[in-house]
């Protein structure tokens, strides 16, 4: 990106691991971006000072009770400071040239799908906001001519695999999974798991959500969803496989069995990276790949028995209509009653469980009735939490 204007940029979810990540990235090549937004949930610290660094032109706070501490450490600056969902909604169509959608959970949806609804470049981590209103997300992002490029990543190595290739034209996709830090414990030892133990992850370092979510292979799930949605190859047509190195994160299998992986150390600036720079390639200080060392690489087929997520979230995609909003609405809900001690790590998937089977909602066709779904099945697993607690 050298001799060119600079680039503009959100990021929404800032202060988050994503967040924080992209922003390093931005920091080695300082001079070739401009930032407009930064956004974050409540921490106004962080963001303040995340704003002051990048001399953003808007920081913003979607809790809209932390507005005042924000302005008064913002005072001075000519970052300006703003708070609560409509201001959240107006920064993402402030003129960015590409925009991060770095919130974990349903919160980002509405974001995320303005930018889209906008034409912008938008990079999405945000898995949570296309497993729930995926159908919706992609037709909005067609029809104003958006661009999605994905961040996690398995989907940025499919898209990486997939350039210059006709969807058509591919036979599978394989999702990789490392397997998370319970790949070879029974249920039985599963049973008794701590939070800390829960996101403790081999292999990455992200935040605490996403971590569990890799602890239950609910990701995996959540991810298989996400996929079915970035590259319409057909549900049947996408598999998972668990590769405990994290090196391979994932592979396209074309018409003709040729297979591409992409590959690299499992650091989330590397696929940032793909999607910053994106159609073309910056240089990175993040550690170079190392087979001699790493010397054997692993796979095996996932445990569904052990690893009942990866059914349910399946299953949700097979029946379609409100049930993927569903599983992630009761997992948002099972895994935080999780964090804060209140129900045990096997009850998050049962919980998902019971809240998929209990409610049919009718088929959504708006953003209200996602988010009436979204609604009804966070107060059943809340009240499956309540139940399990007493
Ligand atoms: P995180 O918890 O570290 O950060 C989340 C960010 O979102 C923070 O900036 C937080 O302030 C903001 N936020 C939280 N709740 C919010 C709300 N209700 N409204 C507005 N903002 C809110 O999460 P993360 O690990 O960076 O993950 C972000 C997203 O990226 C998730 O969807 C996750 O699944 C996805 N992702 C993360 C990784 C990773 O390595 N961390 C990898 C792949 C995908
Ligand atoms: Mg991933």
């Amino acid at each position: 990106m050298s001799s060119e204007a600079k680039r503009s940029v959100s990021i929404f979810g800032a202060t988050g691991s994503v967040g924080t990540s992209t922003l390093d990235l931005i920091r080695l090549d300082r001079n070739n971006y401009k930032i407009l937004a930064l956004t974050a949930n409540d921490n106004a610290e962080d963001l303040a000072k995340l704003s002051i660094e990048f001399d953003a032109e808007l920081a913003v706070l979607a809790d809209p009770s932390g507005l005042a501490h924000l302005q008064q450490l913002l005072s001075g600056t000519s970052v300006k400071a703003a708070a609560g969902p409509d201001n959240l909604l107006a920064a993402a169509h402030l003129d960015a040239d590409w925009t991060m959608a770095a919130i974990v959970g349903c919160a980002g949806l509405p974001p995320t799908l303005e930018a889209l609804k906008h034409g912008k470049t938008v990079a999405l981590a945000n898995k949570e906001a296309l497993v729930s209103a995926g159908a919706l997300m992609m037709a909005e992002a067609r029809a104003a001519g958006a661009t999605m490029l994905p961040v996690d990543s398995e989907h940025n190595a499919i898209f990486q695999c997939l350039q210059g290739a006709r969807i058509d034209h591919v036979r599978k996709i394989t999702l990789t999974a490392s397997g998370g830090p319970f790949r070879t414990w029974t249920r039985q030892q599963m049973a008794s798991v701590t939070p800390q133990q829960a996101v403790a992850h081999p292999n990455w370092d992200m935040g605490a959500k996403i971590s569990v979510d890799s602890a239950t292979m609910m990701n995996k799930g959540l991810e298989l969803i996400e996929a079915h949605h970035l590259f319409p190859v057909g549900l049947k047509n996408i598999e998972i496989l668990v590769h405990p190195q994290s090196v391979i994160h994932s592979m396209v299998e074309y018409r003709d069995r040729s297979t591409l992986a992409q590959l690299g150390s499992p650091d989330m600036r590397i696929p940032i990276a793909s999607a910053l720079a994106w159609p073309e390639r910056m240089e990175t200080d993040c550690k170079p790949l190392d087979l001699v060392t790493i010397s054997q690489l692993d796979f095996e087929a996932p445990d569904l028995e052990r690893f009942p997520a990866i059914k349910l979230a399946r299953s949700a995609i097979e029946s379609g209509g409100g049930k993927p909003a569903i599983l992630n609405a009761a997992n948002e809900i099972a895994v935080a009653a999780f964090l804060n001690g209140t129900i045990q790590f096997l009850e998050i998937t049962e919980i998902v469980s019971r809240v998929l089977e209990g409610y049919s909602p009718p088929q959504p066709e708006s953003l209200d009735d996602i988010f009436a779904i979204d609604e009804a099945a966070r107060a059943r697993a809340t009240h499956l939490v309540e139940e399990m607690t007493v």
